[in-house]
């Protein structure tokens, strides 16, 4: 069978919701108000102009973000993230930023920052092999850290922090890439969030950065103009040609997330739901199936677990995809299996999923 869109478990880029999808294709060939196609609509435009306002209004009303806060729509990823950050806050800095490493990608924030000056980290999952977080009574927070630096939902592990970290007086920062918009984040309490579109709320191209202004009121002038927050907070992200599609449809996303879902707290709910029902699966076999994560820190989108052997799990995927399923595979740092469960992934296609594990394991003669 060809792979199914709606069976599509992908980590990266992940599924976007249907109707968003229908949308896009109309968009493609013309925008019904514009009458041009969304491919190629100027980003000097005044509805595109109008595109970025409503969408930083849904974030605001999404997150219930204060007014002291800026939103960014911005490109190179979480990944530029990763050093532009570091450039503004802990370039000819003394003081080491504190940094956490509890999985690959907070792993690869790491040597970036270190580019640009002192860092610590104040816990590594490395020598347990990333199989849990850190509990608080391992984690001794500096007051006089420049800034915290966490990941709150480690994409390829599949571990998840259910608590704000850190020190209320030493700036919060986190990568929220892979659960982003998909419960609700305590905005108002970090000095910057960032989160890159293409795993939970758009197609890669954008980037969408919030940050407190005063974060930023001592950052080194010396930056070049797109990797400076001050420019693009003036320029309304607008200072270059804008990836215009991809913040088209993040737009569209978040007009889902508001008009069809009713917000966050009922994103929230239905992602607990499709996350109790599938670990709830790999919990009731006996073995056969087996969660990667700690209990305590399960991470409610992306579902990593493993079977006997590593042939047992080849012949699993095997079967998933001739099912109509795609996207399983385990990433390639680590192999085993990997459902990814983000917002647009419905809970009938996690029933579908639980439906087919538990095919496979009795055909397996478990
Ligand atoms: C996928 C991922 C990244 C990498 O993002 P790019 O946009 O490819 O640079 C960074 N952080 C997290 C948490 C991720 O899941």
């Amino acid at each position: 069978m060809s792979p199914r869109n709606e069976l599509n478990f992908s980590g990266g880029p992940g599924a976007l919701p249907e109707t968003v999808l229908a949308q896009v294709r109309e968009a493609i060939a013309a925008v019904p108000e514009v009458g041009l196609s969304i491919l190629g609509i100027s980003h000097r435009s005044d509805w595109f102009c109008a595109v970025i306002a409503e969408l930083e209004r849904n974030f605001r009303t999404l997150l219930g973000l204060p007014d002291n806060y800026h939103v960014l729509f911005l490109q190179g990823g979480a990944t530029q993230q990763f050093s532009m950050l570091p450039m503004h806050l802990l370039r000819g800095q003394s003081r080491p930023a504190e940094y956490l490493h509890t999985g690959y990608w907070s792993g690869k924030a790491i040597p970036e920052a270190e580019l640009e000056g002192p860092l610590k980290v104040l816990w590594s999952g490395a020598a347990n092999g990333f199989h849990r977080l850190p509990a608080d009574d391992e984690l001794i927070f500096a007051a006089d850290a420049p800034y915290l630096h966490y990941v709150s939902n480690e994409t390829v592990e599949g571990l998840q922090f259910h608590r704000v970290l850190g020190r209320d007086d030493v700036p919060r920062i986190c990568d929220m890439s892979s659960d982003f918009l998909s419960r609700p984040c305590a905005a108002e309490r970090f000095s910057l969030i960032y989160a890159h579109a293409q795993k939970n709320i758009g197609p890669a191209g954008v980037t969408i950065v919030l940050l407190r202004d005063e974060l930023i009121e001592q950052a080194p002038s010396q930056l070049p103009s797109f990797l400076d927050y001050r420019k693009q907070i003036q320029a309304h992200s607008n200072l270059n040609t804008p990836p215009v599609f991809a913040i088209y449809v993040v737009l569209l996303v978040s007009r889902w997330l508001l008009n069809d879902i009713g917000g966050i707290e009922r994103m929230a709910e239905i992602n607990r739901r499709k996350a109790e029902s599938l670990y709830a699966t790999l919990d009731d076999s006996d073995g056969f199936y087996r969660g990667r994560a700690a209990l305590a820190d399960r991470s409610l989108m992306n579902v990593v677990f493993n079977l006997a052997s590593p042939e047992r799990e080849q012949h699993f995927l095997g079967a998933a995809q001739a099912a109509g399923f795609s996207g399983l595979g385990g990433h390639r740092a680590i192999g085993g299996i990997r459902a990814s469960i983000y917002n647009a992934l419905t809970e009938a296609a996690v029933d579908e999923l639980r439906g087919f594990m538990d095919d496979f394991r009795r055909r397996s003669g478990a």
